[in-house]
């Protein structure tokens, strides 16, 4: 089977090779791949920018859903032909404190899908049963493949942030995190929501704005903070999102932040940050990383695509089938793509 596989750890070392089906084990499936999303971290070991460690050659995609085509001896529950979405801890320790805890998208030696092990792009997946969710019957593949992106935010921004209804949140990053931060912030019934990029966000800001994002703030035109600070009577925002990374966007989110406000980071950064956190203490303000999302986030995130709770349609602006990654991951790289859904190609 064709699969988009990244095999060295050097710029631009991933290729469309042709690799066995895989092997389950008794607690596996075997799963056919319906519908996989291109992540920004997809794009990031593409070009081999990234901080932790990827086991090569590894077949790439985290971001996937499927058709179950085979189950391993000791499956319940499932069966042939049942529709799932999969989490992406592919293997977790299941004896730290984490795992025993329900909190195993912090195991220590947790590895994901597409890096630590093979993923999606591909026809066939191996996937522990444990990953697997059942997707509800209104929900189709091309949205199911939200669902990854869609629980990293809802981790973010329900778990580990407290919105309080009609107060203000700031989203730093319009890539499809920054978007779901929005959306996540207004079902939350946020007031205003600000939505903050730069020049090449335009096609994302078009986005921003069909998905209820009340004020879009490019910072190359506009003073990002100065806006914020006078929608806010200078007291700015509790709630500020770091969905882009970068040193700028660090400092933004110390300068607009309210004082005993939280700033969420779930963006990586590439590179160390330059700046002093002195604003953190001064304000009393929190830092909270989020990272990943567990089996009670992916459940509550289907029953609010099942509800339409979230604009799903609006986040996916290109699909490919895989022979096409290149494209599609160029694509993701210039911000020209929000989501991408690339499929199978034989
Ligand atoms: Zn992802
Ligand atoms: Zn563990």
């Amino acid at each position: 089977m064709k699969a988009v596989v990244k095999y060295g750890t050097r710029d631009g070392e991933v290729e469309l090779r042709d690799v066995p089906a895989p092997e389950i084990g008794p607690t596996d499936v075997l799963l056919e791949t319906t519908a996989a999303g291109v992540c920004g971290s997809d794009v990031e070991q593409w070009r081999h920018f990234v901080t932790y460690h990827v086991n090569t050659p590894v077949v790439m995609g985290h971001e996937f859903c499927g058709i179950i085509r085979e189950v391993g001896s000791g499956v319940k529950g499932f069966q042939p032909g049942d529709r799932v979405a999969s989490e992406t801890a592919a293997y977790i320790c299941g004896q730290c404190p984490y795992c025993l805890t329900g909190e195993y998208n912090l195991c220590p030696t947790r590895l994901g899908f597409g890096y630590g092990l093979n993923g999606a792009f591909t026809r066939f997946v191996r996937v522990p049963v444990r990953c697997l969710h059942r997707l509800p019957a209104n929900v189709s593949f091309e949205h199911a493949a939200l669902t990854e992106p869609a629980c990293v935010t809802y981790n973010a921004l329900v778990v580990k942030s407290r919105i309080r209804p009609g107060e203000p949140v700031v989203v730093i990053g319009p890539g499809p995190i920054g978007l779901f931060a929005v959306q996540m912030a207004k079902v939350q019934g946020a007031g205003q929501v600000f939505l903050v990029g730069t020049n090449a966000d335009r096609r994302r800001f078009e986005v921003g704005k069909q998905i209820g994002a009340d004020v879009l703030l490019n910072v190359q035109e506009t003073d990002a903070a100065k806006v914020i600070l006078e929608a806010t009577d200078g007291y700015g925002a509790p709630l500020v999102v770091d969905a882009a990374g970068p040193t700028p966007a660090v400092k933004l989110a110390m300068d607009v932040v309210a004082r005993n406000g939280q700033i969420t980071k779930i963006a990586w950064g590439p590179k160390p940050l330059e700046l002093s956190l002195d604003p953190i203490v001064a304000k009393a303000a929190s830092l909270q990383g989020s990272y990943s999302h567990n089996w009670r986030t992916w459940e509550a995130v289907l029953k609010m695509m099942s509800a339409g709770s979230l604009n799903l349609d609006a986040m996916i602006t290109h699909r490919f089938t895989i022979d096409h990654w290149l494209e599609a991951y160029h694509l993701v790289e210039e911000r020209e793509a929000v989501k991408v859904i690339l499929t199978p190609a034989d």
